[in-house]
């Protein structure tokens, strides 16, 4: 397997040729960074160690500084979509595409000498629209997140306009907290203003920094403050603000933006977490205050599947290292469906 033009090792790298690994570390000279996420960044520090150059979009440079993931100038390989990279050793060529899913997500083309076309998605959702295809690549390694047959969500072209409204209705009655992903705050951030939302944002340091980031890149925040700044406190008595934060942060929020409010009586403040794991339905309501919503960064099983059939690839590897069983139960509908060879590694 391994003398294969790309494989995925057990670390969750994609490994093209010698050449290259994706997303992960191996003994090679150069790494592309699809994105910022943590589950795209192991064994990062080791491959900043050993490797020559590290090489993602210049956005994702920029919130790697905030997660503190220091690379080295010399080491970085700031790219745009659209921008090739000649890979002097085999005279080979990468061209960074655009994928759809946090700010920085870039695709990766890779034509080797013996002229074959392996393309690496990362995480992605929206294809043919956010997600550009690349037709009939020899292989194409993808994602399988939602790779579950069950894995359907619907409202899938009103879904940003139901977030605005939800979370509107949400704002009469008092302050709400967003939990999100990295990435996925900004996207939403974004989603409301451009929905006419202008109610004051406010966020931790991490989140703030990275808001910041994107709108140097274009996203629409506005109004933006960071928690514990004198600013952030006298919005935080006015009532009237949306909190966002990280998925897995602590629910003492809560309390401690009560304390800040308190003193307006029956204000209740509202929690919402955006979280691609609810199908069926729009919104889940756990009690009196607390939600979960349907919004994800990635293609639903759907949308997987759609990418796979505008794309047609001779032969599709499917990341198993992220995606686990759902990544080998979607090789085998891809192989079903598709009639596509596909196969799920690291086995
Ligand atoms: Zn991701």
């Amino acid at each position: 397997m391994h003398q294969d033009h790309v494989y995925i090792n057990s670390r969750g790298g994609v490994k093209i040729r010698n050449a290259l690994v994706a997303d992960g570390h191996d003994i090679v000279l150069r790494r592309f960074v699809s994105h910022a996420h943590s589950d795209h960044l192991y064994d990062i520090n080791e491959s900043i160690r050993n490797m020559r150059e590290i090489i993602a979009h210049k956005a994702t440079f920029d919130l790697l500084d905030v997660l503190d993931v220091f690379v080295p100038k010399s080491k970085r390989r700031s790219v745009d979509y659209g921008d090739k990279i000649i890979i002097e050793e085999t005279n080979e060529l990468i061209e960074i595409r655009r994928s759809r899913h946090i700010l920085g997500s870039a695709m990766l083309v890779y034509k080797t000498s013996d002229d074959k076309t392996i393309v690496y998605t990362g995480d992605f959702k929206d294809p043919g629209r956010g997600t550009e295809v690349i037709e009939e690549p020899d292989i194409l390694v993808t994602e399988a997140t939602y790779g579950d047959p069950e894995y359907k969500r619907g409202f899938r072209d009103i879904i940003e306009d139901l977030l605005i409204d939800f979370v509107t209705h949400l704002l009469s009655k008092g302050p709400v907290i967003i939990h999100a992903y990295y990435g996925k705050q900004q996207e939403v951030m974004d989603i409301l203003r451009r929905g006419g939302v202008s109610t004051p944002f406010i966020a931790p340091y991490k989140v703030y920094k990275m808001s910041k980031i994107a709108e140097s890149y274009g996203a629409k925040i506005g109004d933006l403050y960071q928690e514990g700044s004198k600013e952030a406190e006298d919005v935080m008595r006015d009532g009237w603000f949306i909190y966002f934060t990280h998925t897995a942060s602590s629910s003492k929020i809560r309390g401690y933006l009560y304390n800040n409010v308190r003193h307006l009586g029956g204000v209740s403040i509202n929690r919402v977490y955006l979280s691609g794991w609810l199908f069926d339905s729009l919104y889940k309501q756990l009690n009196e205050t607390d939600y979960i919503f349907a919004f994800s960064d990635h293609a639903d099983f759907n949308e997987l599947i759609e990418y796979i059939d505008m794309t047609r690839p001779k032969k599709v590897v499917i990341d198993s290292f992220r995606s686990g069983e759902t990544g080998k139960k979607f090789a085998k509908e891809v192989r079903k469906r598709l009639g596509i060879e596909a196969v799920a590694q690291p086995i």
